[in-house]
């Protein structure tokens, strides 16, 4: 019986442990990241050069990428709803993200 109090006690310590640390030690990441995801076909094909379309969307929010028709399965529809929705969305700064298609 006390190997199993012992045994619980313990888990329930570590699971508490975990909960903080998940909280202390969490990456803010910015929104609009998957905003752009959002946008994108979601084939996480690789034809833009990026492993996810969760990486593709975070090079465009960070810069590292200009040309949205880089991703080939994206459509004319997906390109516009991406621009405009980072047109809506500028940095804290209100700096825009501009992309050429
Ligand atoms: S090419 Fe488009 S669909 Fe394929 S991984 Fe890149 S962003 Fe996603």
């Amino acid at each position: 019986m006390a190997a199993v109090f012992t045994l619980a006690l313990l888990g329930g310590l570590l699971g508490l442990g975990l909960a903080i640390a998940s909280e202390v030690l969490a990456v803010e990441q910015d929104p609009r990241i998957m905003g752009v995801k959002e946008r994108l076909p979601n084939l996480d094909c690789g034809a833009c050069g990026y492993p996810s379309c969760e990486a593709f969307a975070e090079a465009i929010v960070t810069g590292e990428v200009k040309k949205v028709t880089l991703c080939k399965p994206g459509k004319n529809s997906n390109y516009n709803a991406i621009i405009q929705y980072l047109k809506e969305h500028p940095d804290e700064d209100g700096t825009i993200i501009t992309l050429e298609k």
